[in-house]
């Protein structure tokens, strides 16, 4: 029996096998969960198609999350083989580089636009777009990290699109529990990912992390698929809105303890 017998998911996010949406859909499926995946076009036949075959799921749609038109194009897909959506990953982000490095002051309005856009507002229209299929004990949840809430160099314009990703937990924890569906984030300690290449000085903060972090060792994609399925399942059906650090504790620390 698993817990996630008799749900399907629909995973946005995945770009290759270190990616945090695919640790998520492995510990969705091995819990009994049927998994669909969306992730950009050039990803699909390469990247995704090959992952999603290897754990059974046929559905493998393309969306740019900027399109209104790729996301009703997914959701009416998804309608064609399904009549609801128990569990909605979002596990996607994007900034320029130039913007990933150096100081916030000089973020562009271009620059700030599009990472507000792709990485927080691509939630509510998620959100928004999967609502018909939504029922009572579904949950959506979001990937987001401690740059949101303190300075982290380099980090800049995406810890300010963390942000305004976070309070829309919130809003939209707010707005969709009337209908029973649940609204949460992760926030994983730093993890080698594509994504996490385009950050300038990742390797440090990647580095030093297990000397901080209290439990003394980075944070895997398996790690935060574990919580997921937390996130996911009945066991977390009366946590909604909330920030659930996946990050051995790192959020905690105010001076750093030797040793
Ligand atoms: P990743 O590179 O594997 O995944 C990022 C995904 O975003 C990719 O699949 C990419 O195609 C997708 N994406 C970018 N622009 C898109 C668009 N316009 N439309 C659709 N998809 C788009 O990296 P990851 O680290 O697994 O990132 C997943 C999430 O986890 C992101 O929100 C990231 O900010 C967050 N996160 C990452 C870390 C970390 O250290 N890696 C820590 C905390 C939170």
């Amino acid at each position: 029996m698993g817990l996630l017998d008799g749900r399907n998911a629909l995973v946005f996010g995945v770009a290759n096998d270190h990616s945090i949406a695919w640790g998520i859909a492995k510990a969705l499926h091995a819990e009994g969960a049927e998994v669909g995946f969306s992730s950009v076009e050039s990803l699909i036949e390469r990247r995704v198609r090959p992952l999603a075959t290897s754990i059974g799921s046929t559905f493998v749609e393309p969306c740019d999350v900027q399109s209104d038109e790729d996301i009703d194009r997914v959701f009416a897909r998804w309608g064609e083989s399904h009549d609801r959506l128990d569990i909605l990953v979002h596990a996607l982000a994007f900034a320029k580089r130039e913007d990933l490095s150096g100081s916030f002051v000089e973020t562009s309005r271009d620059g700030f636009g599009l990472a507000m856009d792709v990485s927080a507002y691509s939630l509510v229209a998620l959100s928004r777009s999967a609502r018909p299929f939504l029922r009572p004990g579904s949950s959506i949840m979001t990937l987001t990290y401690y740059g949101a809430e303190k300075v982290v160099a380099n980090y800049n314009v995406m810890g300010v699109a963390k942000a305004a990703l976070e309070a829309s937990v919130r809003y939209l924890a707010a707005d969709l529990g009337r209908e029973g569906v649940r609204v949460n984030a992760i926030s994983a300690g730093p993890i080698r990912t594509l994504a996490a290449s385009g950050i300038a000085g990742f390797k440090q903060l990647y580095g030093g992390f297990d000397e901080i972090a209290p439990l003394r060792t980075n944070i895997t994609i398996e790690d935060v698929g574990r919580s997921a399925v937390y996130l996911a399942s009945d066991l977390s059906g009366a946590v909604t809105g909330e920030i659930l650090y996946v990050d051995g504790g790192f959020n905690v620390m105010g001076v750093p303890t030797s040793g």
